[in-house]
């Protein structure tokens, strides 16, 4: 057993991954986050008791999630109560044209034939396409690109016909469906990238596939359930998570990391740190700009970011019975909403909306009658200069119109007992987020793979990446996977010592 030392900076989900794995091989991990709760974005808020997940609401590909667990010797099934949400969503395109995607292959077909007349063919064509897609692309995502050499492996080398990646996601689904709204149901998932469906390259399809035949999945309490799963499986191995302790700055000497400088003046030395804090804060805050080159801040600044989301997190003192779990209003003008939020950098006056009435399928969210709703709006980063301190309250009723109208919620206003907003800038001050980028650095082609930041930090040794800023990308399954990566690399450099 090792009993080398790994400081973590931020009990973000990437940070929790790496921790989990690393504790349960032996290692002495300790954990330090500035936030009074593990989680980061993922975290749980609760208001007058209300819950409510801070950031994801969407949980795929969960055997990635096993697989975690699996590797620090758990059961995810012992922790958390995972269940599938079917409908997966309700995508309202404005004019009484709601689609309702089930698992449920007869409503499947009658819905698409219905609304989509002609296009059922294209979607069996869509899901075989997507099938061998996933196959080969998902094993890409589960290994570092520290080199060039590792971008000419094998697996990429066969999964490259299917990387579409010349394309973007809209062309490629116009190769499949004639109408537009079906179209846009099928790109709509670039947003949980922060990106347009226009410009996001076509690889992305795999993300509607994934949901249509693995499914969306809602652990019973919430999403921030499982940080706090994997939080209590590092303590379960003796690892320590230090709540309410900042990380000032990583300590490097002679090209290598040597543990981290707490805000309180204390050193932690380690023989390997872990950085999860966000990509793009951690470079411009926690790195003496003297260690950079290629992620130094000024380089950042030339770099493509993801969107920003202005938050509702609202406590109701009623349930809404006819609304389902997940609930997307498209903007009858989507792709002028889309431009608006990535290109012009302006506030739409008819943004698109997500709201999640997760109470219908979890009762603990909320006290008996009551329920939570967490509605979500896609905005631009804060390279906008859109000044929220005086758009804050007039935007906030534009949604609250748009979701009592549209969403199924009359007179929504009326129920609501408690309230908190988050917008980009809270995003960037409170919170730490880069420029307010909630997914973090963009995945434009240019950006991933070898190009994304190495998960084995390119500039200093002995200094590891996790999260949605670094390899292999912005979403829990790819985050955690970056917490495996991680984990894996700092496994094999000890190899020589473990055994
Ligand atoms: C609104 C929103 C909705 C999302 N929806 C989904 C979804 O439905 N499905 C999905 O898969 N993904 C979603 N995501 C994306 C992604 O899954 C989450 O953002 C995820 O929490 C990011 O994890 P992370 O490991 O990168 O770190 P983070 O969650 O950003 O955690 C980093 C941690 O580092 C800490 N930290 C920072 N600086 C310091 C310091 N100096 N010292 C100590 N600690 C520090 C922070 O406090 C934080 O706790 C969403 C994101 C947002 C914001």
């Amino acid at each position: 057993m090792s009993s080398k030392k790994v400081v973590i900076v931020g009990a973000g989900p990437g940070g929790l991954t790496a921790g989990m794995i690393l504790a349960n091989k032996g290692y002495q991990v300790d954990l330090f986050e500035k936030q009074q709760t593990v989680g980061g974005r993922n975290a749980r808020l609760s208001l007058d008791g209300y819950h409510f997940d801070l950031g994801p609401t969407f949980l795929m590909m969960k055997f990635i999630l096993e697989e975690v667990f699996e590797l620090a010797g758990r059961k995810a099934e012992d922790y958390l109560d995972i269940r599938s949400i079917d409908p997966l969503y309700r995508l309202d395109f404005g004019e009484d044209r709601v689609f309702f995607p089930t698992h449920d292959k007869f409503r499947l077909e009658e819905q698409i034939e219905r609304l989509f007349p002609g296009n059922y063919r294209a979607y069996q064509r869509f899901m075989k396409y997507e099938k061998v897609k996933f196959k080969r692309l998902v094993p890409c995502l589960q290994v570092p690109y520290d080199s060039l050499g590792a971008f000419a492996r094998t697996r990429l080398i066969k999964a490259l016909p299917y990387l579409d990646a010349h394309l973007s996601l809209y062309k490629h689904l116009s190769r499949f469906f004639t109408d537009e709204d079906l179209k846009i149901a099928f790109t709509f998932q670039a947003k949980y990238l922060g990106m347009s469906p226009w410009s996001c390259p076509a690889t992305f399809s795999i993300i509607s596939y994934i949901e249509h035949a693995g499914g969306i999945h809602h652990p019973i309490g919430g999403l921030n359930r499982i940080s706090q799963a994997m939080a209590k499986v590092i303590e379960e191995e003796g690892g320590r998570i230090h709540l309410g302790q900042p990380v000032q700055e990583v300590l490097v000497e002679n090209g290598r990391a040597q543990g981290v400088l707490l805000e309180s003046g204390d050193r932690v030395k380690a023989d390997h740190t872990i950085i999860n804090a966000d990509f793009g804060h951690a470079m411009s805050h926690l790195i003496d700009r003297k260690h950079l080159r290629k992620w130094h801040p000024d380089r950042l600044a030339k770099k493509e970011f993801s969107c920003s989301t202005f938050m509702l997190y609202l406590g109701l003192d009623k349930l809404y019975k006819d609304v389902p779990h997940h609930n997307i209003l498209f903007a009858s003008d989507y792709r002028k909403n889309v431009r608006e939020i990535a290109e012009t950098m302006v506030l739409s006056e008819e943004p698109s909306i997500y709201i999640q009435n997760a109470s219908i399928t979890d009762p603990t969210l909320a006290p008996e009658g009551h329920s939570t709703l967490y509605i979500l709006v896609p905005c631009p980063n804060n390279r906008s200069r859109i000044d929220w301190e005086a758009n804050q309250a007039p935007f906030r009723e534009k949604v609250l119109e748009i979701a009592e109208k549209r969403g199924g919620l009359a007179d929504l206003k009326k129920h609501i007992t408690v309230e908190r907003i988050i917008t980009p800038t809270d995003w960037e001050q409170k919170t730490g987020v880069h420029i307010g980028a909630t997914f973090n650095l963009a995945h434009s082609f240019n950006q991933m793979l070898y190009f994304r930041p190495h998960n084995q930090f390119e500039e200093i040794g002995d200094c590891y990446l996790v999260g949605g800023g670094t390899h292999p990308g912005s979403g829990l399954p790819t985050i955690y996977e970056s917490g495996r990566i991680s984990a894996g690399l700092i496994l094999k450099r000890d190899a020589w010592y473990l055994y």
